[in-house]
């Protein structure tokens, strides 16, 4: 199954071919068409499956297919990653994804400043990707509003859980005034991570590679 056969912009297309990508992973072509519907998503997914692509290229589309002026510390898309290297590496295959479309991206993580993060957080951001301890130093801030967010993904949501993110998890949800589609992908699903999945995930279409 080739991308363009997912009706992917011809941009988005363009950007995976360099990235030489040709055809969708097996979690991508169970995600992507039911993403691209508007559908709440469970994944089980290890990583080095695709999943990056799975949860982001959704988003890019419906991104580009509804353009929004950025708006002062708006975001519209926010992919939560439970390390710095996962965050940054999630974001540079977004940048590649991206890189003929007009969608901006950004990671903010610990260990680098603050004041540097603040800058690209005020001018709006379609897509954000963040480790939820230093969106929430942020968030106190009010360096960034969650109040319009449309996506929303927890990305190896069993790591999170297994670093002790859990209250982080629910201060973030508890600043969203909106209902954005969300997506959550681990690699393990314990009894706890369909608890969380019961609270957060609305009919969530169940998904397993
Ligand atoms: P991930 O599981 O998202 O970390 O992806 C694992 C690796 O597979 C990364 O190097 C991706 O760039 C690559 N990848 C993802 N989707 C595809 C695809 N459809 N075709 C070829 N490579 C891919």
């Amino acid at each position: 199954m080739s991308f363009s056969s997912q009706s992917f912009s011809q941009e988005i297309v363009r950007a995976l071919t360099e990235c030489g990508y040709e055809k969708l992973t097996p979690i991508q072509q169970q995600a992507i068409p039911q993403a691209r519907r508007g559908h709440d998503i469970l994944a089980n997914a290890q990583t080095g499956t695709g999943k990056t692509a799975a949860f982001s290229l959704p988003i890019i589309q419906k991104i580009c297919d509804n353009p929004k002026p950025n708006s002062r510390f708006n975001v519209r898309a926010l992919i939560l990653a439970p390390t710095r290297e996962l965050a940054a590496q999630i974001a540079k295959n977004i940048e590649d994804y991206t890189k003929y479309v007009s969608a901006s991206v950004a990671a903010i993580y610990g260990g680098t400043k603050m004041g540097t993060q603040e800058k690209k957080l005020e001018q709006g951001l379609d897509i954000l990707v963040a480790t939820p301890g230093r969106l929430i130093e942020h968030m106190e801030l009010n360096n960034v509003s969650l109040a319009n967010l449309e996506f929303l993904v927890f990305d190896e949501a069993d790591r999170m859980l297994d670093m002790g993110f859990i209250a982080d998890m629910r201060t973030i949800m508890g600043d969203i005034r909106s209902q954005p589609q969300t997506m959550l992908f681990s690699a393990t699903i314990s009894s706890q991570m369909n608890k969380l999945a019961n609270e957060i995930l609305r009919k969530p279409k169940r998904i397993s590679v």
